[in-house]
């Protein structure tokens, strides 16, 4: 039994980290941009490693989607920029649902693109009114001959605008289905922001009878929920790893500056509780990792068995990275909340961790669902 990532998985956690650092400085302000960055844009697609978000049959690096794989290049990422981390992910999250029930011609015009980060991949769930509880989601797909016209409104989407298109939650009849429509389709206006406190590509998606052939319904009529619930149990542990990259970056930075920096004479490294302030967040850190690793490792074998375990790892690790952070601002005094900081940047962009792809709350729901389903009956029967 081994706890350590194997070689191919350090292996491309290094390169991550190695491709993000070479270009930090060239972009100094790619994380504070709500565009998409060019010199990041050209070093991730140079870099190959959006080929892990897609199947090899389409263009990708391996044969299924590797979990662990795609959570430790995030985590790689992450440490150096949110920009670089979001704009990885989103090539996986957006067309995940194509990969696996796409129709073969709708899957050979865009997902080689997306492996090469030719376009990029959006996934529109969210409405206006609609965050958690997507069952209540308003937008329309709409059979008409051999075309789909869908209307309805979505908000907060990452890549809005840059996209090269979006799969779309819309409700069908009764039911709901997952329909890709371009970026560039007549009809559908994009409008960027808000702006965030961490800023990122967002904005809404407004679809006014927009017409896309049937075709481009991915899977079947009104069975887009186990698709959705596929995304989010190959990605949702993705998450958890750019958490741990961005939790080791502010860790790091705590440590350097508690070590060079003496109050009272003495370095705050040593004095008072600075000591187990670093102690706890080391700790933290390494917990969060031994779960998300162990999370990852089992959602790349079978994803929709294992979602309560990607569950506890968002869970874990963004709250933990949501401690850390704040942890390492607090050691860093002035210079921790002084605009142009890295951990005022990490302060910020953990934040929305906690919020997205399943709010944790909402998760800590369901993994006390599950508690009170198949773990109870395996405790009842002993
Ligand atoms: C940076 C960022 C990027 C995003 N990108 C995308 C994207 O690309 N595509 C997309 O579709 N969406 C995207 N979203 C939206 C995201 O998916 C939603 O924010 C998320 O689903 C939560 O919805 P909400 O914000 O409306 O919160 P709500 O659903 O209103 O929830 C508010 C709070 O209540 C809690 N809560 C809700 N219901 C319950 C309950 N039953 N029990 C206990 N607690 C509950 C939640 O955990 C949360 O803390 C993004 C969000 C952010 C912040």
């Amino acid at each position: 039994v081994s706890f350590e990532l194997s070689e191919k998985h350090q292996a491309l956690l290094n390169e991550a980290r190695a491709l993000a650092l070479s270009v930090e400085f060239q972009a100094p302000i790619a994380d504070e941009s709500e565009h998409l960055d060019p010199i990041m844009y050209d070093a991730l697609k140079k870099s190959g490693l959006a080929a892990l978000c897609v199947p090899a049959a389409h263009g990708g690096r391996d044969e299924k989607i590797d979990s662990l794989a795609v959570t430790v290049v995030r985590e790689g990422l992450m440490y150096v920029s949110g920009h670089l981390d979001t704009m990885f992910a989103m090539q996986g999250i957006g067309s995940f649902g194509l990969s696996v029930a796409g129709n073969p011609a709708l899957q050979e015009e865009w997902l080689p693109r997306v492996a090469s980060l030719e376009v990029l991949a959006g996934l529109a769930l969210t409405e206006p009114d609609v965050g958690s509880d997507l069952k209540a989601i308003t937008t329309t797909a709409t059979p008409r001959g051999d075309t789909l016209i869908v209307n309805g409104k979505k908000a907060f989407i990452t890549n809005a605008g840059a996209a090269g298109f979006y799969s779309v939650l819309c409700k069908e009849g009764e039911g709901y289905s997952l329909v890709l429509v371009p970026g560039d389709a007549p009809g559908l206006t994009t409008i960027s922001g808000p702006r965030l406190i961490a800023p990122h590509i967002i904005g809404e998606l407004h679809f006014e009878d927009v017409e896309v052939p049937a075709t481009n319904r991915i899977g079947e009529p009104g069975r887009a929920f186990p698709l959705v619930l596929a995304t989010l149990g190959t990605f949702r542990v993705s998450v958890a790893g750019a958490a741990v990259g961005l939790a080791q970056a502010a860790l790091d930075e705590a440590v350097r500056h508690t070590n060079t920096r003496e109050q009272f004479g003495q370095l705050l490294a040593e004095a008072g509780p600075i000591p187990h302030y670093l102690g706890t967040s080391w700790m933290e850190l390494e917990m969060a990792r031994a779960l998300v690793y162990r999370a990852a490792a089992r959602s790349a074998i079978d994803p929709r068995a294992n979602l309560h375990w990607a569950s506890m790892a968002k869970v874990a690790a963004t709250e933990a990275a949501g401690r850390i952070a704040d942890r390492s601002v607090q050691l860093l005094g002035r210079f921790g909340i002084t605009d142009g900081s890295k951990v005022d940047r990490l302060y910020r962009e953990a934040r929305p961790m906690r919020i997205y792809e399943g709010g944790n709350e909402v998760l800590i729901g369901q993994l006390a669902k599950t508690l009170g389903k198949d773990y109870l009956s395996s405790v009842t029967t002993k």
